[in-house]
């Protein structure tokens, strides 16, 4: 990537002493269900197709064990979002889907108006089912709609088309008064009027939130391996610049690199992670991060399906546990928060990381003079050209040796 003239002369860090925080932050639940009909080529979540029927029942309660070794930890808090993430959650019955939010909720006491969220793939779209998860305590729905187009989403690999993804949004609109639908832009051989006629169907559909993201080629996917033609960087500035007017031209707000929301249905569950929130991380390969008065830790779950259901049944899914170090906090804030388009209160650093201003102020200075950001008395936010060159940005903000 091209640099936004961030390396001169290295930046001087004060030391950064242990974190005091004087409160907590807001608590959110990430549940992984890892398991797709058929994965895509591009993707390298960890997600796997399923091979036969799903052990429904003993995943849900490896879920809850996972839940049980943690309650310890956030005694006395309660969440205030559930997001059903994979993988595929709607290959798993509204039946198991009810089991896992009351049993969570018998569990771990969540805020009156908890958001509770639950990805579904327009491919496993039926109306019985949408309104199970409903009823079920689902009051979210995000499809993984990605394309209006037939030859597009064949050539992602998806398991639905066009039809079947404009039926899953009808479907989720009259079951649900909350639906995110993922979009993406830069597919193989895309054209700038292409992207224009998912953004404008997208724009229309009646989702509250879009979330419009740039196709990227990751290790170890199918993609990497054998590359697609996708179109050239300058097309693809154009596409989410274009995104950016679509969307906001049709009453979608940009809140977040990515994300495009009308009024009131920005998704609570991704603000928390973005203003470095605390959220718990349930099932296989989940991660999760904790605050205390004194430290800040963050959790992993064993992996591989079949590796974290063995281990369950031991009572041992935890894979790694380790405390940040004060050194990282500084980068790990800005990673989330500069992502936000109207960034952030200045105290809110201090109330999440537990660390003095001081310790971020010399980056600050820095990111100002090189115009990445624009600050006032109350907040931080990533200038234009900031969230043009955001990994730059960020970077001003890792501690070097
Ligand atoms: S459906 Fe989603 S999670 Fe599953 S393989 Fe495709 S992109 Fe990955």
């Amino acid at each position: 990537m091209t640099t936004a003239g961030t390396t001169a002369a290295p930046l001087r860090f004060a030391p950064v002493a242990e974190p005091r925080l004087a409160a907590l932050p807001p608590l959110a639940v990430y549940v992984h269900i890892p398991w797709c009909v058929r994965k895509c080529p591009y993707c390298d979540f960890n997600s796997h197709e399923k091979a036969d029927a799903l052990p429904e029942r003993e995943y849900v309660d490896a879920l809850l064990g996972d839940l049980e070794s943690l309650l310890p930890s956030v005694w006395g808090r309660r969440a205030a979002s559930v997001f059903i993430g994979g993988g595929t959650p709607s290959l798993f019955s509204p039946e198991s889907i009810a089991r896992l939010i009351s049993e969570l909720r018998a569990r771990l006491p969540l805020e009156p108006d908890a958001e509770i969220t639950l990805e579904a793939n327009p491919g496993t779209a039926e109306a019985a089912r949408f309104r199970g998860y409903r009823d079920a305590g689902v009051n979210r729905l995000s499809i993984g709609v990605q394309s209006f187009d037939d030859a597009k989403l064949a050539a992602l690999g998806r398991i639905h088309g066009a039809r079947e993804a404009r039926r899953a949004i009808e479907l989720a609109l009259d079951s649900f008064g909350n639906v995110n639908l993922d979009l993406m832009y830069g597919l193989p051989g895309q054209a700038l009027a292409e992207a224009r006629v998912d953004l404008e169907q997208a724009a229309k559909s009646g989702a509250t939130q879009v979330s419009a993201y740039q196709l990227t080629i990751e290790p170890n996917t199918v993609f990497h391996r054998r590359p697609p033609r996708l179109p050239e960087h300058d097309l693809c500035a154009d596409m989410q610049r274009m995104a950016e007017d679509t969307l906001g031209a049709a009453g979608y707000q940009q809140y977040e690199t990515s994300a495009f929301a009308r009024a009131g249905f920005r998704c609570r569950h991704n603000l928390n992670y973005w203003q470095f929130g605390d959220y718990l991380g349930l099932g296989a390969g989940a991660h999760g991060k904790l605050s205390f008065a004194e430290r800040i830790t963050r959790h992993a779950r064993v992996k591989a399906p079949r590796d974290y259901l063995a281990a369950a049944r031991r009572g041992a899914t935890l894979a790694e546990e380790r405390v940040v170090d004060a050194r990282e906090l500084p980068f790990e804030f800005m990673l989330n928060a500069l992502r936000l388009v109207e960034g952030f209160p200045e105290q809110l650093f201090a109330e999440r990381t537990g660390l003095a201003r001081s310790a971020i102020e010399p980056a600050l200075g820095r990111a100002a003079a090189l115009g990445l950001i624009e600050r006032d008395a109350r907040r931080v936010r990533p200038s234009a050209r900031g969230r043009l060159f955001l990994n730059d940005l960020v970077e001003l903000f890792l501690e070097k040796d």
